[in-house]
């Protein structure tokens, strides 16, 4: 039913006397605009789609808005009983404003003179003499929930998802969002809605009085007419709003949400929402002010390099979604091993809507594999049906039957060689003709697993990262017998359960761990000499690294560091500091990180132990930790194993939560100059030892 739904959803969307115009544009005829269409009902009440040509989903561009001050004026010249306001696209409402225009923006007068033109158009909106309903359905996001807000009334389908998500490009709304959402809902939930970036659904957002109904899709007439008609109830504003809008509620609301906001988004890094937090509190109480405000505090965001950069990251994400661009049509995947990573990878597919089967040669490890899942699915899932449906996909296969009639086998065995090319001779010769089969090894190099196979050019490496549902990128390792057909069906299937590809090449410890590998190593070194751990992750996060490497180092798991600095340090002619003895004692004690309580920090549920009188990192230490980052960064590009500077940004960020605000590692070396970077690293190298000599790589960045 689902599916025969969703076949027929796109043509049962309720667009009153339109119907029968919407995509694709061409066939229609007697609009004059490109973006809009207007027509009236039997009843008098305009009805006005918004349906961007040439594009799946709507996006609040400049055209679109110059022409809906056209479609206003024409309102306004014969006004309607009322208006309905919608997208005739599938897909949803609005995505939001089209990033693309933000791009490359270095003056912020030419900005926010940009912006007045377009609040003048949201304005006339507002203001229309007759009453405005937007209908919502699917994403309405950013400028296409502050065109709604603009209405005097907002229906929402089951479907619609609602939310502010300029924050995660440095931003917050500016087309009136920090002005109009406050005053209609409560104002602390409008402020965590802008300042989380989340989404809300449809049921949310109603009891938020964000919208003033959620009806299926053929309620959308009778709803939008009755709102029109004044039958439709609206929630008044509440008194615990106006007492939070108050200014002495807003300053103390102001000093908390300050207070949690800069230990999650330092505003050094990420001044946005606390230019956010700012414009509230200063002007909450002044409709007028607060969006003079509003735009001048959005164009001064929008030229800053954060959100350059945040920008950028976001292009970033759109190239490598890109790659998945191929076909993969298969619907069985079999997991060989449920261990930490092949249990999650197995729950993930399944979650995404593949047949999967699990195998292990322990029961319990299977057992605790689907427990794992169930958790999962209990947190990321809104809707009980569909987690009994992931669970339903999800098979426990102890006798590796499955293999047989699987499109995709993922081997996640533990790291050894001749342990997972047992495996391959016995799966390969069950395996369907065409079948592909993916190792997600993190460090034995592809040339020597593929020996013995019957079909080497079948062979891929997909190296997922830890923990599976929440590290987007998955590194796709190619080898030089492997057939590009393979590589593009396991991008496109990468693409099919929503993980980001990032082709690298078989090379130690492929681009990803071979990066942050000498970041560990350096911190090691650095707690070996008497630093304290608290202050070495100091030195990372205020560089604006997620977590500093000992954490990371104890959260990964000390035995699976140790293993992968074992081998690079053995295969790479880079000289690599000798910690091995710090991290051997640690896993010889069982003391293996966050898994097992104890690790270079104590773990408390699921968190390390800090103390908080430690002393302040130096400049240094940070250089000390990034810059070999960089370095191997650099080396990988000299040797190809990377394509180029953004597929390897990307990845970085993707996969280790490099700095998103700085852009990537590689536009960081950029934005600081390389000649600057090498000279340090000389002089570290000096230092402290050969470990720092820059890569010859260097010389070849123009
Ligand atoms: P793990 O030890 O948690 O799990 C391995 C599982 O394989 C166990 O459940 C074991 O019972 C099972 N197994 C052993 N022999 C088997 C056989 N012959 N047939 C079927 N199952 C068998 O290991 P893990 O951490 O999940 O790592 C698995 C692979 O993923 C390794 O190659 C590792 O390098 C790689 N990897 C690990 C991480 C990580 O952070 N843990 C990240 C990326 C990649």
């Amino acid at each position: 039913m689902g599916k025969v739904w969703d076949v027929l959803a796109p043509r049962n969307l309720e667009l009153g006397p339109l119907a029968g115009q919407a995509t694709p544009s061409s066939s229609r005829a007697g609009s004059p605009w490109r973006n809009w269409m207007l027509a009236r009902d039997e009843d008098g009440i305009a009805w006005l789609a918004l349906d961007k040509p040439d594009a799946s989903a709507n996006t609040l561009s400049e055209d679109v808005l110059a022409e809906l001050n056209d479609v206003l004026a024409s309102l306004e010249r014969d006004m309607p009983k009322g208006l309905v306001l919608r997208s005739a696209k599938p897909k949803g409402f609005i995505a939001g404003a089209d990033i693309g225009e933000f791009r490359g923006m270095t003056d912020a007068r030419a900005v926010q003179a940009r912006l007045i033109q377009a609040h003048a158009v949201v304005d006339r909106l507002d203001r229309l003499a007759a009453p405005t309903v937007a209908v919502v359905h699917g994403y309405c996001l950013g400028g296409g929930l502050e065109i709604a807000l603009a209405c005097d009334h907002r229906i929402a389908v089951e479907n619609a998802s609602l939310g502010f998500p300029e924050v995660m490009l440095g931003l917050h709304p500016g087309l009136g969002g920090t002005v109009r959402l406050p005053r209609l809902i409560n104002p602390l939930q409008a402020m965590t809605m802008m300042l989380t970036g989340r989404n809300v659904r449809a049921g949310r957002a109603k009891s938020l009085g964000l919208v003033d109904a959620v009806v299926p899709e053929r309620h959308v007439k009778a709803a939008a007419t009755a709102a029109v008609t004044g039958q439709l109830k609206t929630r008044r504003a509440s008194v615990l709003g106006a007492l939070i809008n108050s200014t002495y509620g807003r300053k103390l609301a102001a000093t908390r949400m300050r207070a949690q906001t800069q230990k999650k988004a330092p505003v050094a890094h990420y001044p946005a929402p606390h230019a956010l937090i700012d414009l509230w509190e200063t002007h909450g109480g002044n409709a007028q002010a607060m969006q003079r405000a509003e735009i001048a505090s959005f164009a001064r965001l929008v030229v800053t390099d954060t959100s350059r950069n945040l920008v950028r990251v976001f292009f970033l994400r759109e190239k490598l979604k890109g790659l998945a661009d191929g076909d993969f049509s298969g619907q069985h995947v079999h997991v060989i091993g449920a261990g930490a990573m092949g249990g999650d990878i197995a729950a993930w597919c399944a979650w995404q809507g593949f047949t999967v089967t699990l195998a292990d040669t322990q029961a319990d490890a299977i057992a605790r594999a689907v427990a794992r899942a169930a958790d999962l699915y209990g947190k990321i899932g809104h809707r009980h049906i569909d987690i009994r449906d992931a669970l339903d996909r999800l098979t426990p296969d102890l006798a590796g039957e499955g293999v047989r009639s699987a499109d995709l086998v993922i081997e996640a065995v533990p790291e050894a060689l001749e342990l997972k090319r047992k495996i391959y001779a016995a799966t390969e010769p069950k395996m369907r003709p065409g079948a592909i089969l993916a190792t997600n090894t993190s460090s034995i190099p592809l040339q020597e697993l593929r020996v013995g196979l019957r079909r080497p050019n079948h062979l891929v490496g997909l190296h997922f990262f830890n923990p599976v549902s929440r590290m987007q990128l998955v590194e796709v390792v190619s080898h030089d017998q492997i057939w590009s057909e393979v590589l593009s069906k396991s991008r496109a299937f990468l693409g099919r359960i929503d993980r980001l590809p990032a082709p690298v090449k078989s090379a130690p410890g492929f681009l990803v761990n071979r990066a942050v590998m000498p970041y560990m190593l350096e911190a090691l070194v650095m707690l070996s000499a008497g630093e304290k751990r608290e202050t070495i992750d100091a030195a990372a996060e205020t560089f604006g690294m997620p977590v500093g490497p000992i954490e990371l180092a104890d959260t990964v798991g000390l035995d699976i560091c140790l293993h992968v600095a074992e081998i690079l340090k053995s295969s790479l002619d880079r000289p690599m500091p000798d910690v091995s003895r710090v991290l051997r004692d640690k896993v010889e004690m069982g003391h293996l990180g966050r898994k097992s309580g104890q690790g270079f920090y104590e773990w408390r549920r699921g968190e390390p132990v800090k103390e908080r009188d430690v002393p302040k990192p130096t400049p240094e230490m940070t250089d000390r930790l990034i810059l070999p980052m960089l370095d191997v960064c650099v080396g990988c590009l000299r040797e190809g194993i990377v394509a180029d500077e953004d597929t390897l940004d990307g990845a970085m960020i993707f996969a280790t939560g490099f700095a998103p605000f700085r852009g990537g590692p590689m536009h960081y070396a950029r934005a600081r100059g390389v000649a600057n970077i090498r000279a340090e690293l000389e002089r570290l190298a000096q230092r402290y030892g050969e470990r720092f000599r820059p890569d010859p790589g260097w010389d070849l960045l123009a």
